[in-house]
Formats: structure tokens, C-alpha cells, sequence
């Protein structure tokens, strides 16, 4: 019978020390009965020196090898674009029956890259927390990060369902609610949720940075009436988001599409003076915004 005293996982291994990968380190320290041991893996050698003072981890490694030697769960929480040669070089190394998941914004680039380069044996069960803030690295990042927001799971089919409860249990004691959903699927709902919002913001603030001189010292003065909340988020990462771009570019670019044409639409309203489209296209996404509230995820 297994010891209920028993950590979930003996040794956890983190790759990538920022905002997402920390904040998991902190829960791990937090909460007794998540990880016998926590490893924590950074290319950066000030990350790792910090993870150290900060007490998140039993050891840091710059060398992703070493991080993941004897490791029973390995959480990749680097940008996409390092998947594919951290996986390649993480795979020879895995302990046979380790479980490898991850953190990524999207789904398909995250099979496509890791997948291919795990062993026999070992289980890929890729993830997605809905939650996040703009900031980056080990500072950034907090225990209750995760809690009532939801984590989606993407595992291919076939993938061994043990991993995937083992995976779903994790998130669930960090405070997250787990949805399963095919990867594909994932990468279109985020391509509306969240990437189109970022990217319109990367829009708005750019036109901005482009103005003027005295329209721009204007523009901040006055950012309370809209434009504050853009810049926020424009503030993001700019290669985690990079990546997300590059990686998810069909779903992004269909939606995209759709957005144009939605724009335009109202661009022809304003023109034709058509008050009533433009109200009641207001009181729908008005509508929209309870409902969030409703749902705890404002
Ligand atoms: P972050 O704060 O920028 O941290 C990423 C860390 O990974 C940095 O310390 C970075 O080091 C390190 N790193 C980069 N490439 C590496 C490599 N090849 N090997 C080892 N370490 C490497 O990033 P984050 O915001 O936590 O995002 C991590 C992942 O979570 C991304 O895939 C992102 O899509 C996903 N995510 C983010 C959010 C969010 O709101 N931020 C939300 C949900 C999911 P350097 O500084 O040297 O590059």
C-alpha cells in the first residue's frame, strides 16, 4: 500500500526559473506532501544562484542534464523555442517511468518539439496554467499564483493515465481547477483568449511609441482613460512572446482574420453613423464581461 506520508513525488525537477517556474518552486516549499526534493534547472547562472538564496531549491544546475538526473517529474517552464534542444538534451537522461510536463502558452509546438526526443518509458503529459502576470524571473513569481485559476492539460492519445491523474493531482493541491483538451483545440481557444488580446495590445502601444513628441508625453499623462491597461500587458515578456507568435501562428493568424473583418465592420459603422450596431454590439460584450465575473476569473 502506498505510504500516504509519501511526497506525490520524491524528486521534482523545474527547468526554467522565472515567473511560472518559481512561483511552482515556492508552492513546492509551501505545501509539504508535493515534492520529496526540488531541482531546480537554469541556463542562467545568476537564476540559479538566486533560486539558491531564496531557498527554493535542494541544488541548481546551469546544465539541464544534471537537473534531471533521477528526477520522478520534470516541469519544463522555459519559452517554446527552447523545447526542442532542451528536450534533446534533457532525453538520454530521464530516469525510466519519469513523468515530463510543462508550462507552455501552446500545445501542438509543445508536442511536436518534446515528444520526438523522450525515451521509451517515459511519460509526456504537456500543460498550460491559466495565470500569469507580466513579469518575469525568479522574483516574480508567487505561491498563490495558481489558485482558482484553471490548468489545462493537453496528453497525447495513448499517454499512460497514471501520469496524467499523477499531473492533474499536482495542479489540483497548487489551487488549480484541470480541464483535458485536445492540443490542437487548446491553441485555438488561446489564440482568442489570450494571444489576439496581447498582440492587439503590442498593436496599441507601438502606434503610441511611434507619435509624435508632444502627442506622446500626452498620451502618458492621460493613459488612466484606456491606454494604461494596454501597456500592461505589452510590458509581457518579449521572447516568451515572441515564441508564442511563431509557434501557434495558424490558430493566430485565422483569428486574426476574423478580428480584421470585425473592425473593419465597425469602422464602416462609425463612418455610417450606425448607432444602433455599434450599441448593440456594447451591450453584448458588456454581457460577456459578467460573465467572467460570474465565473471567479475576473
Ligand atoms: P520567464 O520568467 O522569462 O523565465 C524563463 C526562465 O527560463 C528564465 O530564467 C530563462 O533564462 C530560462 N531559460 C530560457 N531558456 C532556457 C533554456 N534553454 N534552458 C534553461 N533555462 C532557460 O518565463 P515565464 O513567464 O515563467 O514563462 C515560462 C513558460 O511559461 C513559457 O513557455 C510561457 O509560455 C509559459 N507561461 C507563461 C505565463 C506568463 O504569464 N508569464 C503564463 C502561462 C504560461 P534567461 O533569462 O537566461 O533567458
Amino acid at each position: 500500500m502506498a505510504d500516504p506520508a509519501a511526497p506525490l513525488f520524491p524528486r521534482i525537477a523545474i527547468i526554467g526559473l522565472g515567473l511560472i517556474g518559481s512561483s511552482l518552486a515556492r508552492c513546492f516549499k509551501e505545501q509539504a506532501g508535493l515534492a520529496g526534493e526540488v531541482v531546480a534547472g537554469d541556463r542562467s547562472e545568476a537564476v540559479c544562484a538566486r533560486v539558491l538564496e531564496l531557498g527554493l531549491a535542494a541544488r541548481a544546475e546551469t546544465d539541464p542534464a544534471r537537473a534531471v538526473a533521477g528526477a520522478d517529474l520534470v516541469i519544463l517552464a522555459v519559452p517554446i523555442g527552447a523545447y526542442a534542444g532542451l528536450a534533446e538534451a534533457i532525453g538520454p537522461h530521464l530516469k525510466p517511468g519519469a513523468i515530463v510536463t510543462d508550462v507552455g502558452s501552446v500545445k501542438q509546438a509543445a508536442v511536436r518539439d518534446v515528444a520526438p526526443h523522450l525515451p521509451e518509458g517515459v511519460h509526456f503529459v504537456p500543460g498550460h496554467p491559466i495565470a500569469g502576470t507580466e513579469h518575469s524571473g525568479p522574483d516574480a513569481g508567487f505561491a498563490s499564483l495558481f489558485k482558482g485559476r484553471w490548468c489545462i492539460l493537453t496528453p497525447p492519445p495513448g499517454t499512460d493515465a497514471g501520469a496524467v491523474e499523477a499531473v492533474s493531482e499536482l495542479w489540483r493541491r497548487v489551487g488549480s481547477m484541470v480541464e483535458v483538451m485536445e492540443p490542437g483545440h487548446h491553441d485555438r481557444v488561446l489564440a482568442i483568449t489570450s494571444h489576439l488580446p496581447h498582440l492587439i495590445a503590442y498593436t496599441i502601444v507601438g502606434t503610441a511609441t511611434d507619435l509624435e513628441e508632444h502627442l506622446k508625453a500626452e498620451v502618458i499623462r492621460f493613459s488612466a482613460s484606456g491606454f494604461r491597461d494596454f501597456t500592461r500587458i505589452a510590458a509581457s515578456d518579449p521572447v516568451m512572446w515572441r515564441d508564442i507568435f511563431l509557434n501557434n501562428r495558424e490558430a493566430v493568424l485565422e483569428i486574426i482574420q476574423r478580428f480584421t473583418e470585425d473592425l473593419t465592420a465597425l469602422q464602416r459603422a462609425i463612418r455610417w453613423g450606425e448607432a444602433d450596431t455599434l450599441e448593440d454590439l456594447f451591450t453584448r460584450t458588456r454581457a460577456i464581461r459578467r460573465g467572467i465575473i460570474d465565473a471567479k476569473q475576473a
